[in-house]
C-alpha cells in the first residue's frame, strides 16, 4: 500500500539534510576563504618585509660604493694607505663585499708610466685564464688597489680586457651611475656563489658631466665593489623570520629567462613557486639591472599558518548533518509506522465496529446499553421491538422507565437493587413497555470500559410467553400436589395408627412393612410440602412480610431448631453474635437458615463444626455466612445446586434423602428479598453459604436521605 505521506516523510528527511549539507558546505567555503586571506596576509607581511630587506642590503652595500666615489671625487690622489683605511672598515662591517678596488682609467700613452710606478705590469687573462700582458688597446681600466691583501694578485688585470666587466664599465661611464656586471664566478669562491661586479664611475671634475661625450672624455676611473650575492642576501634577511618560506633572487632579462642570482636552501625551482603556491615579487632596480625579489611559500607555511578550523566546520557538518539525517529518519519512520498502524487500526476498528452494529442489529435479544447514571444510550432493534418505544424516544432517558416495579418518585435504591441482582447474571423482572402492558423478562447485566467511561449493557428478552407455561405447569403441579396432600395426610396418621398396633397386635413383618410404608408417606409429605413451598415463592404468591428483625434473634431461633439433629451427629452449632438488624420477613429467613444449615450438618463428618455469622457489607446489605467443614462442592455444581431437583453425584452415591428443592427455595426467598445467594467450596475441606439481605440501617439512611 503506498500512502501519499510517505513521499512527505521522505522529503520531510531529505529536505532538511540537504539544507544543512548545503549550509555545512557554504559555511566551509566561507571558512576557507578566510583562511586564506588571512594566511595570504601573514604571508604578504613576512615576504613584503623579506624583500624590503633584500633591497635595503643591496642598497647598503651600493652606499659603501658611493661613499667611495665621494672620496675619488673630492682627493685628486687617493694614496694605498688612504685606500685601505678607508674601506677597511666596510669591509668588516659588510661580508656581502668580496672586495673593493679602484680601476683607474690608463690610456695607451700611459701605459708605460702607470706600469712603472704602480710596479706591476697590465695583464690580461689569455683563453685558458692565464695572465699574460695585456694586449696594445687605446685605454685600459686597471686595477692598482685592491682589499683585501689576499686579492693582490688582481693588481695590474685590466678589468675592461673582459666583454662582462667592459660592458659593464661603458655603462657606467656613459651614465655617470654604478653600474652593476652581470652574475659572475668569481676565482676563488666555489662554484654555488655567485657574485656582482658594481663600478662607480670617477670623473675628472668630480662632478657627472653633462653628456655623454664629456663623460667618455672626463672619465678618470671607477671605484668597484665585488659582492657575494648569497653572503649580501642572507646578511641582510638573517635576524628575519623565515620558517615556511623560501627566498629567491633574480635578475630580469626579458625576453630571456630571468637568472636566478640567488636562492635559499628551500628553493626548489621555479615551477614550484609558479604552481599555485603562495608567491611575493619585488622588482628593484641595482647597478641599472633589473633584479626581483621572489618569496615564495612553501608547504610547511600553509600547515604551520593554516588553522584548518574551515576543515572541522566541514567535518562537523558533515558528522551533523548525518546525526540529523538518522534522527529524521528514525523520527519520521517512527510516526510513519505510527501513523500506518493508526490507519489500519482505524480501518480496524470500522470494520469490528460495522461487525458489532450488524450482531447488534440482527441479534434477537434486546440490547440497551446506559451509562452509570442509569441514561439509555443506545438500544437495538429487538429491544426496540420488546419494549416499543423508538431508540431516539429512550437515549439519555432512566432505565427505570421500562422496569414495572421502579416506583415512580425515587428509582434509585430499586435500580440499585436490579443492578446487584442482574450483575453478571441472568435473573428475571417485570419490564413494561410503551404502552403500559408489563412483561416478565430475563435479563443480564455486564459491565464494560467504553472510552467515555465505565458503561453497563443489559441483554434481555420477552419471557412472558415461556412464563406463562411455567405458570400453567406449576399450578398443575400445585394443584395435584395439593389434591395429593390432604389423602396423603390421612394415609400417613391411618399407616401410624396401624403400625402403632391401635387396631390389634400385628406380625413383626407386617409391622415393618407398615413403618416403611409411613416412612416413604412422610417423605412424600414433606416433598409435596416442599414442592407447594417453592412454586408459592418462586410465584412471588407469598409476599415477603418485611419488618425490622434483630439477626440475633434469627440465629438463635434457627440453630435451636436443629440442635438436635446436630447434637445426634455430633456436630457442634457456633454463631457469633451480631448486632446488625434485617428489614426481612424473619419466618422466611428462620426457614433459610434452617436449610442451610441442615445441608451442613448432613453434609459433615460427625466431630466438625458449623459456623454462622454476618458481616455489614456496606450501609445497605448485609451478608450472613454458614460455614461447615464438610466435603465440600466440586465447582461445577456452585451455580446449579441452587436449580430444583440437583443433587452433587458423589462417589458413594449415598442418599442422604431431601428433596432437592432445599437450595431452590433459599434462593427465592433470598431473590424476594432483592439479594443474592451463592457458595464458596472446596472438595473435602468445606463449603461456606453465604446471603445477602437489606439491612434495616440501609433503609433508615435511605429514608433519612429522603427526608
Ligand atoms: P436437599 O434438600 O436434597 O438437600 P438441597 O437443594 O438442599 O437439596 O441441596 C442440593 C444438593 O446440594 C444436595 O443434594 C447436596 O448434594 C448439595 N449440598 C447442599 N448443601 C451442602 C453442603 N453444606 N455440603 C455439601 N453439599 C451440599
Amino acid at each position: 500500500m503506498t500512502i501519499p505521506w510517505r513521499r512527505y516523510g521522505r522529503l520531510s528527511v531529505i529536505l532538511p539534510v540537504a539544507a544543512t549539507l548545503v549550509s555545512s558546505v557554504l559555511l566551509f567555503g566561507y571558512a576557507m576563504r578566510q583562511e586564506d586571506e588571512a594566511v595570504l596576509r601573514t604571508f604578504q607581511d613576512r615576504a613584503r618585509t623579506l624583500a624590503s630587506a633584500v633591497r635595503v642590503g643591496c642598497d647598503s652595500h651600493l652606499e659603501i660604493l658611493i661613499s667611495l666615489n665621494a672620496l675619488y671625487a673630492s682627493v685628486p690622489t687617493v694614496s694605498r694607505e688612504e685606500f685601505s683605511r678607508f674601506v677597511g672598515r666596510s669591509l668588516s662591517r659588510h661580508p656581502g663585499i668580496r672586495g673593493l678596488s679602484w680601476n683607474p682609467r690608463v690610456e695607451a700613452a700611459d701605459r708605460a708610466r702607470f706600469e712603472a710606478e704602480a710596479g706591476t705590469p697590465i695583464t690580461q687573462r689569455d683563453p685558458h685564464g692565464q695572465r699574460v700582458p695585456a694586449a696594445p688597446r687605446a685605454e685600459y681600466v686597471v686595477v692598482r688597489y685592491v682589499e683585501p691583501a689576499t686579492d693582490q694578485k688582481a693588481l695590474g688585470l685590466d678589468v675592461a680586457s673582459e666583454p662582462v666587466r667592459r660592458e659593464a664599465l661603458s655603462s657606467a661611464r656613459d651614465t655617470g651611475l654604478i653600474a652593476a656586471t652581470r652574475p659572475i664566478r668569481l676565482v676563488n669562491d666555489g662554484a654555488d656563489q655567485l657574485s656582482i661586479l658594481l663600478f662607480a664611475p670617477v670623473y675628472g671634475g668630480g662632478t657627472v658631466p653633462a653628456t655623454v661625450e664629456e663623460r667618455r672624455r672626463q672619465i678618470r676611473g671607477y671605484t668597484t665593489g665585488a659582492f657575494r650575492l648569497q653572503d649580501l642576501v642572507e646578511t641582510a634577511i638573517r635576524d628575519l623570520p623565515r620558517d615556511g618560506v623560501t627566498v629567491a633572487l633574480f635578475e630580469d632579462r626579458a625576453p630571456a629567462v630571468p637568472e636566478r642570482l640567488y636562492s635559499d636552501a628551500r628553493w626548489t625551482s621555479r615551477k614550484d613557486e609558479a604552481a599555485g603556491g603562495l608567491g611575493w615579487r619585488e622588482p628593484f632596480v641595482f647597478g641599472g639591472r633589473s633584479w626581483e625579489v621572489h618569496v615564495a611559500a612553501t608547504p610547511a607555511f600553509e600547515q604551520r599558518y593554516r588553522s584548518w578550523s574551515s576543515w572541522l566546520i566541514l567535518l562537523g557538518g558533515l558528522l551533523f548533518t548525518g546525526l540529523l539525517g538518522a534522527f529524521l529518519y528514525v523520527v519520521t519512520s517512527r510516526t510513519a509506522k505510527a501513523e500506518e498502524l493508526m490507519v489500519l487500526r482505524t480501518a480496524d476498528a470500522q470494520v469490528s465496529e460495522a461487525r458489532t452494529r450488524d450482531i447488534l442489529e440482527h441479534m434477537l435479544g434486546g440490547m440497551i446499553t446506559f451509562n452509570e447514571q442509569s441514561r439509555i444510550e443506545s438500544v437495538n432493534p429487538a429491544a426496540e421491538r420488546i419494549v416499543g418505544y423508538r431508540e431516539e424516544e429512550l437515549i439519555g432517558r432512566s432505565v427505570a422507565l421500562l422496569l414495572a416495579d421502579a416506583p415512580a418518585g425515587d428509582p434509585e435504591r430499586f435500580l440499585r437493587q436490579v443492578h446487584r441482582k442482574a450483575i453478571g447474571r441472568v435473573t428475571e423482572l417485570w419490564g413494561r413497555r410503551k404502552d403500559g402492558e408489563v412483561f416478565y423478562t430475563e435479563a443480564a447485566l455486564f459491565e464494560f470500559a467504553a472510552p467515555e467511561g465505565r458503561r453497563f449493557a443489559c441483554n434481555f428478552q420477552d419471557i412472558s410467553e415461556r412464563r406463562e407455561v411455567d405458570r400453567l405447569k406449576s399450578e398443575f403441579v400445585s394443584t395435584v400436589s395439593h389434591e395429593l396432600r390432604t389423602p396423603l395426610t390421612s394415609i400417613r396418621g391411618s399407616l401410624g395408627l396401624l403400625a402403632g398396633g391401635v387396631l390389634g397386635d400385628l406380625s413383626p413383618q407386617v409391622r415393618d412393612f407398615l413403618l416403611l410404608a409411613e416412612r416413604n408417606a412422610v417423605r412424600l409429605t414433606a416433598l409435596i410440602n416442599d414442592i407447594l413451598d417453592f412454586e408459592r415463592l418462586d410465584s412471588g404468591r407469598i409476599e415477603m412480610q418485611c419488618t425490622d428483625v434483630d439477626l440475633q434473634a434469627l440465629f438463635e431461633q434457627s440453630l435451636e431448631s436443629v440442635r438436635p439433629v446436630a447434637d445426634e451427629h455430633q456436630i457442634a452449632l457456633l454463631s457469633s453474635p451480631t448486632g446488625l438488624r434485617l428489614r426481612a420477613d424473619g419466618a422466611r429467613i428462620v426457614q433459610l437458615l434452617i436449610n442451610l444449615v441442615s445441608n451442613a450438618i448432613k453434609f459433615s463428618p460427625p466431630g466438625r463444626e458449623i459456623r454462622v455469622w454476618a458481616e455489614e457489607k456496606d450501609d445497605d446489605w448485609v451478608r450472613i455466612f454458614v460455614k461447615d467443614r464438610g466435603q465440600g462442592i466440586p465447582a461445577s455444581y456452585h451455580q446449579r445446586i441452587f436449580e430444583r431437583f440437583v443433587h452433587v453425584e458423589t462417589a458413594d452415591k449415598r442418599d442422604k434423602g431431601g428433596t432437592g428443592l432445599g437450595l431452590a427455595i433459599c434462593k427465592a426467598i433470598v431473590e424476594q428479598h432483592g439479594g443474592r445467594i451463592g457458595v464458596d467450596s472446596e472438595l473435602g475441606v468445606g463449603s461456606t453459604f453465604w446471603f445477602d439481605l437489606p439491612s434495616a440501617a440501609g433503609r433508615e439512611a435511605m429514608s433519612e436521605r429522603a427526608n
